[in-house]
C-alpha cells in the first residue's frame, strides 16, 4: 500500500444532514486544505476556523464551513490531517469530493484506510482498531460499552503483559543456552516453567468465558420452536412489534427462518421464527423443519411454544424440546378455558403475558452476555491466537531441552503478538480492516 498517497473521504454518513465532514490525510493534506481555502494560510492547529471552500480549478465558491488542521503526528492517523465541515447535502458533498479529487497526489480512501494508517503509525493496536469498528457497528448499550473498553486498549494491554512475561522467560532461557558454563543460577528451566504454567492457566481462565464477548458483539441467538399454528410467527411479531414474519391461518407457512433484531435491556438479541415442527411429505416444508432443528441445536436459547387452548398441558415432545434450559411458553391464553399447567402463559393476540416473557428473555440475554470482565475477548481471531499460544506453551512445558522450550516460547509470544499486531501481521490486515466503512 503506497503510504505516500494523500487520501480523502466523507467521514460522516452519506445522505442529507446538517453537517458533512470530509477528512484528508497524508503528506499533501496541508496543500489540499490551502487549495480549497483559495490559497489562504493554514489555520492554527486544532482550532476551528470559518472559511469559504473554493473549487481549486475554476475558483467557484462551493460552500462555506469550518476547517480543522491537525499537523502530524498529533492526529488520528499520525499523518497531517485536515477536516472540512461543510453543509450535509449530496450536491455539496459531491462538489467538495470532486474538488479534492482534482488535487495532485490525492485519491479517495479505501474502506478502513484511515484506521489502518493509524495502526501502521502506532496510534493504536489491532484490538483497538477492532474495538473502533465495533463501536461504530454497536447498536445497544452493552455493545457500546464493550467496544469502548476494547478501544481504550484494555484487551491489548492484557495480551501485551502476557507477551512481555513470555519474552522475559525467553530471555532467561536463552541466557542459559548461550552461557551454559557461566556463573548463572542453576535450574533456570525449572524456574521458568512455573511462569509458563501460570500463563497457560491465566489464558484458560480468559478463554473460559462462555463466549460472552463474542456473543455480545454478534447478538444472542434465540429461536422460537413449536408445532405448526401454535402462534410462533405471531409471537415474533408481537415481540418485535412489527410484521416481520408472515402470520397465517394455514399450517406450515413459515418455511424459511425469519429473524428480527431486538434490544433487550441493552443486550442485542437475534430472534428467529422457524418452520413448525412436524413430519411433512412436502420437500420444501421438510427442509424448513430440518433448518429449524439445526438452528435449535446451535441457538443460545430455545423458546418453545405450545397452544394451551388446545390442551392445558404441554406434550412430551414440547417438554423435551424446552429441556432444562429452554423457555416454555403457553400461547393463546385468550382462547383457553383453563389456565395452562406448563410454561409462561401469554397471548400473542392480546399481548397478555408478553411483558413477563420479555423480562424472562432479557434476564436470559444478560446471563449469557454480561460480565465478560474489563477485558473480555470479542472475536474468534483472538480466541484462535490464544489457543495457538497455549498449544505452543503446553508443548514447551512437555520438553526438557532448553532450546526446544525456547523455540516454543518464541512461537507462543508470536501468536500473542499477532493478536495486537506487534509482530509482522501484513497477512491479516486485509481481514481486520475489510469490515470498516470508507472514511474510517
Ligand atoms: P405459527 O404457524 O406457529 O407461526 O402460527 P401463526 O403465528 O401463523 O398463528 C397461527 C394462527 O393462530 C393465526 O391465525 C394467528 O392469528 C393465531 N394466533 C396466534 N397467536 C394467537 C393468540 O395468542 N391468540 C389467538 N386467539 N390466536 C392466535
Amino acid at each position: 500500500m503506497p503510504a505516500g498517497d494523500t487520501i480523502y473521504a466523507l467521514a460522516t454518513a452519506p445522505g442529507r444532514a446538517g453537517v458533512a465532514v470530509l477528512r484528508v490525510s497524508g503528506p499533501r493534506a496541508g496543500a489540499a486544505l490551502a487549495a480549497v481555502m483559495d490559497g489562504r494560510n493554514l489555520p492554527v492547529p486544532r482550532r476551528a476556523h470559518l472559511t469559504s471552500f473554493v473549487d481549486p480549478v475554476g475558483g467557484e465558491i462551493l460552500d462555506r464551513g469550518l476547517v480543522l488542521w491537525f499537523p502530524a503526528p498529533d492526529s488520528f492517523t499520525g499523518e497531517d490531517v485536515a477536516e472540512l465541515h461543510g453543509h450535509g447535502g449530496p450536491a455539496v458533498i459531491t462538489a467538495l469530493l470532486q474538488a479534492l479529487g482534482r488535487l495532485p497526489g490525492c485519491r479517495l480512501a479505501r474502506a478502513g484506510e484511515f484506521t489502518r494508517r493509524a495502526f501502521e503509525n502506532g496510534k493504536m493496536d489491532l484490538t483497538q482498531a477492532e474495538g473502533l469498528a465495533d463501536l461504530i457497528a454497536s447498536e445497544t448499550e452493552a455493545q457500546r460499552r464493550q467496544a469502548q473498553r476494547q478501544m481504550s486498549g484494555a484487551l491489548g494491554r492484557l495480551y501485551e503483559t502476557w507477551r512481555s512475561d513470555l519474552i522475559g522467560a525467553l530471555a532467561h532461557l536463552e541466557a542459559e543456552i548461550d552461557f551454559p558454563d557461566e556463573d548463572l543460577p542453576g535450574g533456570l528451566l525449572a524456574r521458568q516453567k512455573p511462569v509458563l504454567e501460570r500463563l497457560v492457566h491465566a489464558m484458560s481462565v480468559h478463554l473460559d468465558d462462555d463466549h460472552r464477548g463474542e456473543r455480545l458483539r454478534e447478538g444472542c441467538q434465540m429461536v422460537i420452536l413449536g408445532a405448526p399454528n401454535v402462534g410462533k410467527s405471531s409471537l415474533l411479531n408481537a415481540l418485535a412489534q412489527r410484521d416481520a414474519a408472515i402470520v397465517s391461518e394455514q399450517a406450515g407457512t413459515t418455511r424459511d427462518i425469519v429473524e428480527v433484531h431486538l434490544n433487550l435491556g441493552g443486550y442485542p438479541v437475534i430472534l428467529a421464527d422457524t418452520a413448525g415442527l412436524r413430519e411433512s411429505n412436502n420437500t420444501v416444508e421438510a427442509e424448513g423443519v430440518r433448518r429449524a432443528r439445526a438452528l435449535a441445536e446451535r441457538a443460545d436459547l430455545r423458546i418453545v411454544l405450545y397452544d394451551c387452548s388446545a390442551a392445558a398441558i404441554a406434550g412430551a415432545e414440547v417438554l423435551n424440546l424446552a429441556g432444562d434450559d429452554g423457555v416454555l411458553v403457553a400461547n393463546k391464553t385468550d382462547l383457553a378455558a383453563t389456565a395452562p399447567v406448563h410454561g409462561l402463559p401469554v397471548s400473542s393476540k392480546t399481548g397478555a403475558g408478553l411483558p413477563e416473557l420479555l423480562s424472562c428473555l432479557e434476564a436470559a440475554a444478560k446471563l449469557q452476555m454480561a460480565g465478560s470482565g474489563p477485558a473480555g475477548l470479542t472475536r474468534l481471531r483472538h480466541r484462535q491466537g490464544l489457543e495457538d499460544c497455549q498449544s505452543a506453551l503446553r508443548r514447551g512445558l512437555a520438553e526438557t531441552d532448553e532450546e526446544l522450550v525456547a523455540e516454543d516460547v518464541r512461537l507462543a509470544a508470536r501468536h500473542l503478538g499477532r493478536i495486537t499486531g506487534r509482530v509482522d501481521v501484513e497477512d491479516i490486515l486485509d481481514v481486520v480492516f475489510r469490515d470498516f466503512c470508507i472514511g474510517k
